[in-house]
């Protein structure tokens, strides 16, 4: 279960942040690492910081963008000390998230994804998210280094697996009842704008309508069965379209 679990670094500035968080990790069980585009790796001052880690190291793997590094998840969860800037659904405690992650984590990938020491994760980055949590801390200075808040929701992630058989954790969930992973979920958005487009329902290109629309599917959270009814539903609406 714990293995389903990925820690994801977007575009880390400081190497020695990848070698503290893959310690991080390896002391809460957790071993999946992926690193989009970090600026330095391998490296050794990562090597330093992983300390009796360098195994997570060894096996990270180095994509090149935030969509390559989660396609295959069914929970993406964005860890962001901002307030929520997109609308979806937000864990405001980190214990809160962690149920639903260990849960999810039963059967497919899950990913917790960390944005660079300056500027975060962008808005685009959060799109590819499922959901977002924040540590709630000092009001006056709640960014933490990014290691550290590595450390907090793998702790609580770990506590919560440790937890499990006291939290109701369902071990027998059937699989149509599973979120989506994000490939099939990005599938029916590529579909929705299409027929979008398509139908004249949208008279302008990259309207915000799509947009909105997108995010209230997003919100919804449908499960792999849900989805797969709208689909049908949008296939049969575009066979009354006039042929293109
Ligand atoms: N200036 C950046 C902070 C980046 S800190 C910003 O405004 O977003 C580097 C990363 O550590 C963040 O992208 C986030 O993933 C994580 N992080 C730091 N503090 C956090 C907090 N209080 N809650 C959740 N994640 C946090």
């Amino acid at each position: 279960m714990l293995s389903n679990i990925r820690i994801v670094l977007v575009q880390t500035f400081h190497p020695g942040n990848i070698g503290a968080a893959a310690r991080a990790m390896k002391t809460m069980g957790l071993s999946e690492l992926v690193l989009v585009n970090p600026r330095a790796f391998p490296d050794e001052e990562a090597t330093r910081l992983a300390a009796g880690a360098q195994d997570v190291l060894d096996n990270a793997r180095v994509v090149s963008s935030l969509d390559a590094a989660v396609m295959d998840c069914v929970q993406v969860v964005g860890a962001s000390a901002r307030l929520r800037s997109l609308p979806l659904p937000h864990y405001d405690e980190p214990d809160d998230m962690s149920f639903d992650v260990i849960q999810n984590a039963h059967t497919a990938p899950v990913a917790l994804v960390f944005g660079r020491e300056r500027s975060g994760l962008t808005n685009d980055e959060i799109r590819c998210c499922t959901h977002q949590v924040s540590i709630p801390a000092n009001p006056e200075y709640g960014i933490l280094n990014l290691s550290q808040a590595v450390q907090i929701l793998a702790y609580e992630v770990h506590r919560a697996w440790r937890k499990r058989d006291m939290n109701g954790f369902e071990y027998q969930r059937p699989l149509e009842a599973t979120p989506p992973s994000r490939e099939q979920f990005g599938y029916f958005q590529e579909h929705l704008g299409r027929l979008m487009q398509q139908s004249g329902f949208l008279t302008q290109p990259h309207a915000r309508t799509e947009e909105q629309l997108q995010t209230l599917f997003a919100r919804a959270q449908p499960s792999r069965k849900e989805l797969s009814l709208l689909r049908g539903l949008l296939s049969a609406f575009e066979t009354h379209l006039p042929k293109q």
